[in-house]
C-alpha cells in the first residue's frame, strides 16, 4: 500500500497535467539502447562461442528476443523496417554465463571490529554484471538468500536490469566457520533439511563451503539432487577427490583450495591458513601423478570446475594493472576505493616474498591441464577477497587471464559462455550465437580475437534481444559499491 500513497501524495505537489493519464513506463527503460522489435547487427566480426575461429563480416538479425539469423553480410536478408546497425570494427559473442556471481561486497577493513561481515549489493550487482555482458549469471554461495530471490523476481518481471539468475542457497557451512553470516549444518540431518527448506523456497543450485562436515556434505549433496538440482563446492575439510567421490557437481576456483595439498592436513578438518596455496606454488608439478590423479578423477566424475583467475590475481603484488582496476573507481564508494589502493599498497611491500605470482601460474597451468584432459572448465567473477574485484569486471578480468593462461581468445569466450551454459542444461537455449537461439549478445569495439582486453569495451548488451547501454547501467551505480 506504501508506493501508490507515496505516488498520491507526490501528485498533490505537481501539475495535474503531469499525474493525469500517465503511460505505465517501462522501468527499464532508462537503460535500453535499442528498444526495437527487429535489429540487424551488420558486417560485425563474431566469436561464436563454441570455440570456433572469429568469422568476419557477419550478419546477424534479431528479433522476437531470439536470433532469427546469422551469416556472412552479403548473404543475410534484413527485413523490411529492421533497426540497422553498422558494427564495422566490433566484436560480437554471446552473453556471459557467469557462474560465480555473488551479490554482496566483501566490506571495507574495520580493524576495530573483529567480526568479518558481508554487505548486500543487490541493487549495484545485477547491473554492473550486465553492463560488463553476464546477461546468465549463477550466485555461487548467498549471504542473503530471500533477497537474492527478491532480485531474481524482480528481474524476472522486468522491473529491474540485470542477468538471469541461478540462485545459489546460503552458503552451507560447519562449525568453525568464520563467517557469522553463514549457516552451520550440525549433522546429515540438518544439511537435508536445510537443502530442502531452501528448494522450496526457489533457490535452484547448492554451496557448500569450508568448514561443512563431510557426513553434512554427503547429504546435501544427495538432497539437493533429489530435488534436480546441482551442488558445488569451495571446500576445505573435504579434499577435491573426496567430494567428487561424494558426487559433488562442480568444484570452485581450482587447484589452489583443494586441501590434499595442505602439508599435514586431517581429513574432515578444515585448518585456517594458506599453507596448501604456499606448497603448491612452491613444489606441485602440475604434470607429477598427484595432480594427474586428480585431473583423472575430477574428469572421470563429471566434476566441473570454476575458474576464478581474477580474483587470484588481485591477491598477487602489483595486478591486475591499474590501468583495469582505475575503471572501477566511478562505481565505488571512496572509502572502498581508498582500502583497495590501500591494500593493494601493502600487498606490493611484501612482492618479493608472495608466492601469490608463482600460485597464480601453477592454477593457470591446471585449468589448462584440465580442459586437454576433456574437463569441463567454467568462469566466474566471484567480487571478494579485499574487494579489488567488481561484479562484472571480474568476468572481463577473467577472459584475459584465461588467454594469459594459454587458451585462445575463442577459448576463453568458450569457457565463460557455452561451457556454462552446458553446466545448467541451458544450452539449447543460451551459451551460443546461431539461429533459433536466445538473442543474449555481447557488443565489443575492437578485435576479441586479436586482443582480448577489447571486452573491456562493450558498446552494447543485448539481452532477449533488447540492447542495454552499458554505460547508463554503470552511471545508476555511481559511488555505491561497498554501500548497497
Ligand atoms: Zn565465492
Amino acid at each position: 500500500m506504501r508506493a501508490p500513497l507515496k505516488a498520491a501524495a507526490l501528485c498533490l505537489f505537481m501539475a495535474i497535467s503531469l499525474c493525469s493519464a500517465q503511460e505505465p513506463k517501462n522501468p527499464l527503460a532508462p537503460y535500453i539502447a535499442i528498444p526495437d522489435a527487429v535489429v540487424a547487427l551488420t558486417h560485425v566480426e563474431v566469436m561464436d562461442g563454441t570455440g570456433a575461429p572469429a568469422r568476419a563480416d557477419q550478419t546477424l538479425v534479431l528479433s522476437g528476443g531470439k536470433i532469427q539469423s546469422i551469416g556472412p553480410a552479403d548473404s543475410v536478408r534484413i527485413p523490411a523496417g529492421a533497426r540497422i546497425l553498422d558494427l564495422t570494427g566490433r566484436t560480437v559473442f554471446p552473453g556471459l554465463v557467469g557462474m560465480h556471481e555473488h551479490l554482496f561486497y566483501t566490506e571495507t577493513d574495520t580493524p576495530l571490529l573483529n567480526e568479518y561481515l558481508v554487505g548486500q549489493a543487490q541493487q549495484t550487482a545485477p547491473r554492473l554484471y550486465l553492463a560488463a555482458g553476464v546477461t546468465s549469471g549463477r550466485t555461487t554461495g548467498s549471504m542473503e538468500p530471500y533477497a537474492d530471490l527478491s532480485i531474481r523476481r524482480a528481474i524476472a518481471a522486468g522491473l529491474e536490469p540485470g542477468p538471469d539468475l541461478d540462485i545459489t542457497g546460503p552458503y552451507l557451512d560447519g562449525p568453525g566457520t568464520i563467517l557469522p553470516q553463514n549457516v552451520q549444518l550440525r549433522d546429515a540431518a540438518d544439511a537435508r533439511e536445510t537443502v530442502n527448506y531452501w528448494a522450496d523456497q526457489g533457490v535452484t543450485s547448492f554451496k557448500a563451503y569450508m568448514w561443512i562436515k563431510p557426513e553434512a556434505l554427503k547429504a546435501a549433496i544427495d538432497a539437493a539432487h533429489a530435488r534436480g538440482l546441482k551442488i558445488t563446492g569451495h571446500l576445505c575439510s573435504v579434499s577435491f577427490p573426496e567430494a567428487a567421490a561424494m558426487g559433488i557437481d562442480n568444484l570452485e576456483h581450482g587447484i589452489l583450495v583443494d586441501s590434499e595439498f595442505k602439508p599435514g592436513r586431517k581429513p574432515g578438518v578444515c585448518s585456517p591458513g594458506n599453507a596448501g596455496i604456499a606448497n603448491i606454488a612452491e613444489h606441485v608439478d602440475i604434470n607429477g601423478p598427484q595432480v594427474q590423479s586428480l585431473i583423472h578423477t575430477l574428469v572421470e566424475h563429471h566434476v566441473a570446475v570454476t575458474s576464478t583467475l581474477a580474483v587470484f590475481e588481485s591477491i598477487a603484488p602489483n595486478r591486475p594493472p591499474m590501468r583495469f582496476l582505475v575503471r572501477e573507481q566511478e562505481s565505488m564508494m571512496p572509502q572502498a576505493w581508498a582500502s583497495v589502493l590501500e591494500t593493494r599498497a601493502a600487498i606490493a611491500e611484501h612482492a618479493a616474498q608472495s608466492y601469490w605470482p608463482a600460485a597464480l601460474k601453477k592454477e593457470m597451468a591446471f585449468e589448462r591441464a584440465f580442459v586437454a584432459a576433456g574437463g569441463l572448465l567454467m568462469a566466474g567473477c566471484d567480487p571478494t577477497g579485499y574487494g579489488a574485484i567488481l561484479p562484472g569486471y571480474g568476468d572481463q578480468r577473467g577472459l584475459e587471464l584465461l588467454v594469459e593462461a594459454g587458451f585462445t581468445p575463442a577459448q576463453a569466450i568458450q569457457i565463460a559462455t557455452s561451457n556454462g551454459a552446458r553446466y545448467l542444461g541451458r544450452e539449447k537455449e543460451i551459451g551460443t550465437l546461431a539461429a533459433g537461439k536466445q538473442a543474449d549478445i555481447v557488443v565489443v569495439r575492437g578485435d576479441v580475437a586479436k586482443d582480448i582486453t577489447a571486452v573491456e569495451y562493450v558498446e552494447y548488451v543485448f539481452k532477449k534481444g533488447v540492447g542495454y547501454d552499458p554505460e547508463k547501467l554503470i552511471d545508476s551505480t555511481r559511488g555505491m559499491v561497498g554501500i548497497r
